[in-house]
């Protein structure tokens, strides 16, 4: 993995939080490393207040937005040392660390700080990048994923056992990272969720995530298990029919209608067709956050019915378990793996099926490098039902907005180039249409 930093691009952001913009666009224009509002950056500040009282200032990015398309004003300002003494807190709940993120903010109507904000508190260090980097998972996603890591990265890195993201997380990480530091470490690696840089400078940091990204491809490498082939595999045409009684059975299950798009791309259809795909794909995401796009599973072919139940079990099973009552989500599949059609991504927009087949594109590389290392193990369900049903991950989907009359339909508009079509076509993708 090569660095993108440029001093001329550099030059055109101003100050340490335009370069905080700069490194986190970096971070967010390699989908290898983040995908679709994953990973994270922030930068520690020293201001002024209004009565010239000096105070530190933690900038991270806000819930909900890109890190590849990140303006300055994504970046939410926080209290500094009221984040430290929350994270020394015996506990926390998930309500409390909102409410408290939210009233230590320092700029009214600024977007809710990542429920990352904490760990990025509690880092000495001013700048801190994060990202869910399909090399390190890859690596880590496997039965001996911790020895691996260790072995690959000695101390250059402190090892963090997976623990869900927010108030637990970054407790752990306070009383462990200082303890398992040393002189060279650079970074931290978050078991099966992603790795963490950190240094004084803004290309400094972005620079260490690439050079412990590339640490991780270049071990990959050496055993064989970085570019892995699938058996050439080719199309057998786009089977119209059949993609649209697909879609149709699975907005039913869903309870309203749903976009699907189909793939046969030599990639999914080899992967849809390899003799372990249900061994493979029914592990589990590479890493948890893509749950809320993807379901825990892909469907396996296309008998909707069976996917639904399987899904009404997983929730049962787990949902007994969870502290608060839930509510089940809908059961349909978000994505399906058919030796036809290839990948089916199921979402309410055109956006949210192109998000499911980008995250299940990089899934498939880290299973394939994960198997070809040692054997692909992804978390258990468990830990994917508890970020799935975590209403700050719910809270993610539900600030894209409400949803249009018209999502998940499509509309086909004869005449569309022009004049009464033209307006047509543009009314109903105002309305959510495809
Ligand atoms: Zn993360």
């Amino acid at each position: 993995m090569k660095s993108l930093w440029n001093d001329a691009e550099a030059a055109k952001f101003a100050g340490p939080l335009g370069l905080r913009v700069y490194s986190a666009r970096l971070l967010g224009r390699d989908r290898s490393l983040v995908l679709h509002g994953g990973g994270n950056a922030s930068v520690k500040l020293a201001e002024k207040n209004l009565f010239g009282e000096e105070r530190e200032v933690l900038y991270v990015k806000g819930s909900g937005s890109d890190l590849e398309s990140v303006e300055a004003e994504g970046f939410v300002p926080v209290r500094l040392d009221y984040l430290r003494r929350l994270a020394s807190l015996p506990a926390l709940s998930d309500p409390q660390m909102v409410n408290e993120l939210g009233t230590q903010t320092l700029l009214a109507g600024a977007p809710a700080p990542s429920v990352e904000t904490l760990l990025h508190a509690i880092l000495p260090h001013r700048y801190v990048d994060h990202t869910h980097a399909d090399a390190v998972l890859s690596v880590s996603n496997t039965p001996d994923g911790e020895k691996r890591i260790r072995d690959l990265y000695g101390d250059k890195v402190v090892v963090i056992p997976y623990i869900m993201a927010g108030f637990d997380l970054a407790a752990y990480c306070a009383r462990e990272f200082p303890r398992q530091r040393t002189r060279s470490t650079v970074g931290m690696v978050l078991l099966s969720h992603g790795v963490v840089s950190f240094a004084a400078d803004a290309r400094e940091s972005y620079e260490l995530m690439i050079e412990l990204v590339s640490m991780a491809e270049r071990y990959l490498e050496g055993k064989k298990a970085w570019s892995v082939d699938l058996p050439p595999a080719a199309a057998p045409g786009f089977k119209r029919l059949e993609a649209a009684r697909l879609r149709s059975e699975v907005s039913r299950a869903a309870g309203f209608p749903l976009l699907c798009r189909c793939n046969d791309s030599p990639r999914f259809l080899g992967f849809a067709r390899h003799p372990e795909v249900a061994r493979l794909s029914q592990g589990g995401p590479a890493t948890p956050d893509h749950v809320i796009w993807t379901k825990p599973l892909p469907m396996l072919g296309r008998n909707v019915n069976d996917f639904s139940s399987g899904y009404k079990n997983y929730f049962d099973r787990n949902s007994k378990k969870a502290k608060e009552q839930k509510t089940m989500l809908d059961p349909a599949p978000r994505m399906a793996l058919d030796p036809e059609l290839g990948l089916v991504a199921f979402g309410r927009t055109a956006r949210d099926t192109g998000i499911v087949e980008d995250i299940y594109a990089h899934t498939i590389d880290v299973i394939l490098r994960a198997e070809a290392l040692g054997g692909w193990r992804a978390l258990d369900e468990g830990h994917i039902f508890d970020i799935e049903y975590w209403d700050l991950e719910q809270a993610k989907l539900r600030a894209a907005g409400a949803i249009p009359a018209f999502a998940g339909e499509v509309a086909l508009v004869t005449g569309a180039a022009s004049g009464i079509g033209k307006a047509c076509a543009e009314a109903f993708l105002r309305r959510g249409a495809a």
